[in-house]
């Protein structure tokens, strides 16, 4: 065994990540008398979660009466092109409304209707106005009254402390524990686990242009892959349509969808509203086809059709990739957008105060009496690991995942909101399912020590190399040439440069060289987070290559049709002996009265 000195935890359920899904499963899980712990890289109520803006949807018929869960269903598997776990699908918008009267219990503030009911907006791809909010600071809210309920509880946190492996029992292959550093001074920690959640997030930091925070570096995927985890959907990445394009040091923040809802268009450098040139025959019934049409859809949903700047996002992001193309962009390579000679400034203040602040401290841009310039910006990963729709389980016996960690429910495109609801429906039921899986264990299963002894090796290999690329180097040539080769448009050429590209960074990451020790290292923890970004890449290309079509967050402009035999197919990826293998799995057959919600299309 290791001479590193190792601090030892035993927990029933442990949760990785406190983001909106972590903290709603371990508040279930401790809930149900599991002893239980999260850990996070970020401190206590920094995650990710917080940067969400625009809200969280769930059909609660609050300002349209008409909505119900089978409107919303059918929203999301459209949006997801079909691909959807049905039943995740299913679950979440029966499920969303409670878990957002649930939130409110424990204390969210959300914004109100007249009526003192909780108000909703409009997003894309929704056909109602059903996103619960707080102002645009809805992932604030989320995390700080989860974070009180999970503390009231009892749960313990490990904050600043990052997992680098997950630890199988060898006899079993069931999940045993899992290793990782505390950030502050590198000392090693391990924790012996009935069940394991991983709430990590999303991968966006693999992209030069993101809106993802730092933790967005894919840990909980590839640890989960490492492990023997099944994979689905990793093709599928959500390449926002609105991230700030100018001044450089702040490209790719989001600006939220919430601007289109509340009444904001796109223009191109003609001031033309160039949506209304891309509506596809999928939404042509139900998008407006004239500017006086969509203008008067924003009053009254009941007079015409919706804007078509709020069609799904992977449309509007392809739609404006296609004007600036075309050399109709705005100065700075984006398009405008334009609230300001739409809405008075009092209404942007008070419906939009972090995009106000946002535009006029980053850009000096006053977006009460000027258009913003956006453009798009990777956001989101459809993709994931695969799960039980009904216990959140993977694939591993022991290991649990929720949250932007997980694939199925949002096919191959996200609608905007449905993030949000996800977290919380999912993440209650992966907490639900971990507590019941740890109850029926009464020992803990065997920790591989052997497994330990390489793992630390592994961990400690950047210290001990000499003149290798340092980390921010590599790190910097993965997200420009995943920018270029594996992007918004993709073609087999270029994604298998980018195979080729992936095989030489694994080359340098043999040397790679990080200076000083373990105490307060940025660097040596990208050096550690990149091995976990080369492996989403290429399970990503590896699945890219194979979905030899377009269709929602995956366009491929040597395949630019969709392709009906690929619409019944999910790829699945998985990791045997350390070879990422591609296998194409059937769709489940969806039950008939969920089909017959589609019956108009
Ligand atoms: C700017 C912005 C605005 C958004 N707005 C909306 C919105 O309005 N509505 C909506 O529905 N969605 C929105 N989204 C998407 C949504 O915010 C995310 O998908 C969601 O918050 C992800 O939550 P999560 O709980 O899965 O993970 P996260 O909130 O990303 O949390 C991940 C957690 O895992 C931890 N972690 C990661 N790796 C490790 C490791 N190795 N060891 C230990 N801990 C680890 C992190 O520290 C963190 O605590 C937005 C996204 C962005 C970027």
């Amino acid at each position: 065994m290791t001479d590193f000195e190792i601090e030892e935890h035993e927990y029933d359920v442990l949760v990785i990540g406190a983001g909106g899904a972590g903290l709603r499963a371990a508040i279930e899980s401790m809930a149900l008398g599991c002893k239980t712990a999260v850990v996070c890289k970020s401190l206590f109520g920094k995650a990710h979660t917080v940067m969400a803006e625009g809200g969280m949807a769930a059909a609660m018929g609050n300002v349209y009466s008409e909505d119900n869960w089978k409107v919303h269903f059918r929203d999301t598997m459209r949006g997801g092109k079909m691909l959807n776990n049905w039943r995740m699908a299913q679950i979440h918008a029966e499920e969303a409304p409670d878990r957002v009267l649930e939130l409110e219990e424990y204390g969210a503030l959300f914004d109100r209707t007249e009526d003192g009911l909780i108000l909703q907006r409009d997003f894309g791809g929704h056909k109602y106005a059903r996103l619960a909010h707080v102002g645009d600071s809805t992932g604030l809210e989320m995390i700080r009254t989860e974070q009180q309920k999970a503390a009231s509880l009892g749960v313990k946190v490990f904050a600043e402390c990052t997992i680098n492996r997950l630890i199988l029992d060898k006899e079993t292959n069931s999940i045993s524990g899992a290793i990782g550093y505390w950030r502050e001074k590198g000392n090693l920690i391990l924790f012996k686990a009935k069940a394991i959640i991983l709430a990590t997030g999303g991968l966006g930091k693999m992209y030069a242009i993101t809106s993802n925070s730092w933790e967005g570096t894919g840990d909980g995927h590839a640890m989960a892959m490492m492990a023997g985890a099944e994979m689905v959907d990793m093709e599928f990445v959500q390449f926002h349509p609105t991230g700030m394009v100018w001044p450089p040091s702040v490209k790719g923040i989001l600006v939220t969808e919430g601007v289109r809802g509340d009444g904001g268009t796109l223009r191109n450098s003609t001031e033309e509203r160039f949506m209304f040139n891309y509506i596809p025959e999928m939404f042509a019934a139900e998008t407006a086809s004239s500017e006086e049409e969509a203008d008067a859809w924003y009053d009254d949903h009941s007079l015409g059709r919706r804007t078509p700047d709020l069609l799904p996002r992977d449309e509007v992001a392809r739609a404006i990739n296609s004007e600036v193309k075309a050399g109709r962009g705005s100065p700075h390579g984006g398009v405008f957008l334009d609230i300001a000679s739409r809405r008075s400034a009092e209404y942007i203040q008070k419906r939009l105060p972090s995009m106000y602040h946002q535009f006029m401290q980053l850009a000096g841009v006053d977006i009460t009496s000027e258009p913003m310039e956006v453009g798009p910006t990777c956001h989101y990963a459809m993709g994931g690991i695969k799960v039980n729709a009904e216990t959140e389980a993977s694939s591993v016996d022991g290991l649990f995942a929720a949250g932007e960690v997980a694939g199925g429910l949002h096919g191959a495109n996200r609608l905007g909101g449905n993030s949000l609801s996800d977290l919380v429906v999912f993440g209650r039921r992966a907490g639900k399912g971990a507590a019941e899986y740890a109850k029926q264990k009464d020992n803990f299963s065997a920790i591989d020590k052997e497994f330990i002894d390489t793992t630390i090796t592994n961990m400690m290999k950047p210290f001990e190399n000499e003149g290798g690329d340092n980390p921010y180097a590599i790190h910097k040539e993965l997200q420009d040439s995943m920018q270029s080769l594996a992007g918004i448009i993709r073609t087999e050429d270029e994604l298998i440069q980018m195979l080729n590209k992936i095989d030489e960074l694994r080359e340098k990451m043999k040397t790679v060289t990080v200076d000083g020790n373990r105490w307060f290292n940025p660097g040596w923890h990208l050096a550690l987070d990149l091995e976990f970004m080369l492996t989403n890449a290429e399970c990503l290309v590896r699945a890219a290559i194979e979905r030899k079509e377009s269709r929602g967050g995956h366009t491929r402009d040597d395949y630019p049709q969709t392709s009906p035999e690929l619409s019944k197919v999910n790829f699945i990826l998985k990791q045997v002996d350390g070879k990422t293998q591609v296998e194409s799995r059937p769709l489940e057959e969806m039950p008939e009265e969920l089909k017959q919600l589609f019956e108009d299309d």
